[in-house]
């Protein structure tokens, strides 16, 4: 079988080693004679598991004890709806970035439950880049951002919250670099591209903005049922915490958030570098915006965008075409991304330019 370099957005890319552990532990967890799909989420075994695994979010992103951490389901798509519905009450305010097709769609959902005003956009140009905002007012719920723009390939790298509550998408790019988690009163982030299998949301939280929700929610979207019953309200999404687990501990191994950030911006400098040197090709993003994460570019006609796509995919480079509101190609580089995948890339845009000067 041809190796595989898998430039996809996700759903979840993880290091050999912990597929290998976790396949292990769908068939006999930890010498059981129980498949981890099969054992109670009330037994003490799953209760240390979902421990573990939260002190290991703590111990790697250095969350302050004032905060929770949270393990959810329905991706991060239903905290586009479960933010506004706790803070956003229907005579108050939030402001929103509107900087990509994620921040479009929170929107679209928080104009259900309140008033929102968008305080920047980048939409004239198609979110290549990130704006630049700013606000004193106050009164606002609550400041909502993306981290990562998956899609257009933009990142931020300041976090001004000019004193209202910070609340973050960090879905693409937690746990890729160090942040300060004392920026945010709340951050979430659907698990499937650095912390493991789709099905589990990630939810960090400052307790006292927690404790400032005043309105009537459903349980299964009230943010303080699962921090008063450690994530175990309902039934958690067993699997793919087990494997987020397996996953931290596979990044404490790299040298934690602070390891894997030296790697993710020598593997992104790699690829930016040969974009901008290579003639046959131009990045989409403005460039001290650009993702370290999803890499944007263009080739310089449609002709030559498909033929590198086929030559791409005959060296087993898969998952480069770029999301169709963008066009072009995104490589994703997320943290299991080996450094030698992004090297048969850059070789291969190197390749492909020489076989076109023949
Ligand atoms: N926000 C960002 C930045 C994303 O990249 C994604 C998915 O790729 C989402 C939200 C939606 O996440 P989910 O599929 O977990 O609902």
């Amino acid at each position: 079988m041809q190796q595989k370099h898998n430039f996809g957005a996700g759903p979840c890319i993880l290091a050999p080693s912990v597929m290998q552990q976790a396949a292990n532990a769908v068939i006999n967890w930890n010498d059981s004679g129980l498949s981890i799909l099969e054992v109670s989420h009330r037994s003490a075994a799953f209760e240390n598991v979902i421990r573990k695994t939260q002190l290991l979010v703590r111990e790697l992103l250095n969350v302050p004890n004032d905060y929770s951490v949270l393990f959810l389901q329905g991706g991060a798509s239903t905290q586009f709806a479960m933010v506004p519905m706790n803070f956003l009450q229907k005579k108050s305010r939030a402001a929103y970035l509107d900087t990509g097709y994620f921040a479009q769609k929170a929107i679209k959902e928080a104009r259900l439950f309140g008033e929102v005003e968008i305080i920047a956009s980048s939409k004239d140009k198609n979110y290549a880049y990130i704006p630049d905002y700013s606000s004193n007012d106050q009164r606002v719920a609550y400041l909502h951002c993306t981290s990562n723009n998956t899609i257009e390939g933009t990142e931020m790298f300041e976090f001004p919250g000019f004193g209202i509550p910070l609340v973050c998408d960090m879905s693409s790019d937690i746990f890729s670099r160090r942040i300060n988690v004392r920026d945010f009163d709340l951050i979430y982030a659907g698990a499937q591209k650095n912390m493991g299998p789709a099905g589990m949301t990630l939810v960090i939280a400052k307790n006292k903005f927690l404790d400032s929700v005043k309105a009537e929610v459903p349980a299964m979207m009230d943010y303080r049922v699962f921090r008063d019953n450690d994530s175990m309200y309902n039934t958690p999404p067993v699997f793919s915490i087990y494997v987020a687990m397996l996953n931290l501990l596979w990044l404490k191994d790299q040298g934690g958030v602070e390891g894997i950030e030296k790697m993710n911006i020598k593997k992104a400098n790699m690829l930016y570098q040969e974009i901008d040197r290579n003639p046959l090709f131009k990045g989409t993003a403005n460039v001290a915006h650009r993702s370290r994460m999803n890499v944007t570019f263009k080739a310089i006609d449609e002709a030559t965008e498909k033929a590198f796509l086929q030559f791409a995919e005959e060296l087993g480079l898969v998952g480069i075409k770029g999301y169709r509101t963008v066009g072009g190609f995104r490589a994703s580089l997320y943290n299991a991304l080996p450094i030698a995948s992004v090297e048969v890339l850059v070789n291969a845009m190197k390749q492909f330019e020489n076989s076109r000067k023949l």
